[in-house]
């Protein structure tokens, strides 16, 4: 594609040149001149990355380059855990929908979102009572209920969607500074016009930073015209997220009549457990003294799914990489 465009640039450029007007003439050397200036320039970027003081700049910090690729997957997996989780839902059958209109049909959205889990097709009305009581219709009209299994299953999303957003400061913050270390090793022009290039030649993984994985809901309404259209959206992000549990514990409490029968793994009780272990692993005694960018997670001792429950006694910090393998081995 870029070759594309440079070459047609050069075709127009050449037939410029032909007509000769000062002013054109004058644009076309200064192409030129950038042109052979961003060949050479090129032809430099690939003799360093080949060169032997890249690759033993490279070889020496493989090791930290590793691990940050593999916080970096870590990441990636906790991000997923909304779609690990199996969130209670009746079997209420299946039957088969097929549209025998024969008019011109205009709803084609109505038709493709028709399999999308959480949209739910309703009235105008629906959709602006769910603006107004959000967490009230996302459980009425996505059958979520408010029971015990329901909130742990709320809780392990917000816990490790909670680490995956810390980890990725974090795993920034270590990318950066390993490439603070190796920065007065690599030369001005690379530094300047080749940063990116530098992070993957050195062999850094892409570091996603969308927060498109949160968990997104959506009442919508569209006219049987199809002209006219509405849509309340609820993203369940790390806050709101934490105010849905609690409204969850709510109903129940207020269900049980035994207020305050348990905790709630809210932000302030994740980091009341970290200061309490001081931000040390509780399986291999790594800190954050040993490494400042470390990722601590909080982990349920005897797991939610085993009847263990979200109080303290209960609750450990653990590094991520003893996390995952604790994790690994309950599979
Ligand atoms: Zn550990």
């Amino acid at each position: 594609m870029k070759n594309k465009i440079i070459i047609s640039i050069l075709v127009i450029c050449f037939f410029l040149n032909l007509i000769n007007f000062g002013f054109l003439k004058t644009c076309f050397n200064f192409f030129i001149l950038f042109l052979i200036l961003f060949v050479l320039y090129k032809i430099y970027e690939t003799w360093f990355f080949n060169s032997s003081t890249f690759i033993s700049i490279k070889n020496r910090i493989q090791n930290h380059i590793h691990n940050c690729n593999e916080l970096n997957k870590h990441i990636e997996s906790l991000k997923s855990t909304y779609d690990s989780l199996e969130f209670e839902k009746e079997n209420l059958g299946h039957a088969d929908f097929v549209d025998t209109s024969n008019y011109n049909y205009k709803r084609q959205a109505n038709k493709e979102k028709r399999k999308g889990n959480n949209i739910c097709e309703c009235s105008r009305a629906i959709v602006s009572k769910a603006n107004q009581q959000p967490f009230r219709y996302l459980c009425k009209y996505f059958n979520i209920k408010a029971n015990e299994n329901t909130i742990q299953k709320f809780e392990i999303l917000l816990n490790n969607l909670s680490a995956a957003e810390n980890g990725k400061d974090l795993l920034l913050a270590e990318k950066e500074d390993i490439l603070n270390h190796i920065l007065p090793e690599i030369p001005f022009l690379i530094q300047t016009f080749s940063k990116e290039k530098l992070s993957n030649k050195l062999g850094f993984k892409f570091i996603d930073l969308s927060d498109s994985y949160f968990p997104q809901y959506s009442f919508q309404y569209i006219s049987p015209g199809g002209n006219a259209s509405y849509s309340t959206n609820i993203t369940l992000n790390n806050e709101i997220l934490e105010n849905f549990i609690q409204y969850l514990a709510n109903q129940l409490t207020f269900k049980n009549s035994v207020k305050g029968q348990r905790q709630l793994m809210t932000k302030s009780l994740r980091e009341r457990i970290k200061i309490r272990d001081h931000h040390t692993c509780k399986l291999c005694n790594v800190s954050i003294k040993d490494e400042p960018h470390l990722l601590l997670e909080i982990d349920h001792i005897l797991p939610l799914s085993k009847g263990g429950m979200t109080q303290e006694d209960n609750l450990q910090t653990l590094c991520w990489k003893c996390n995952r393998s604790k994790s690994n081995k309950l599979i």
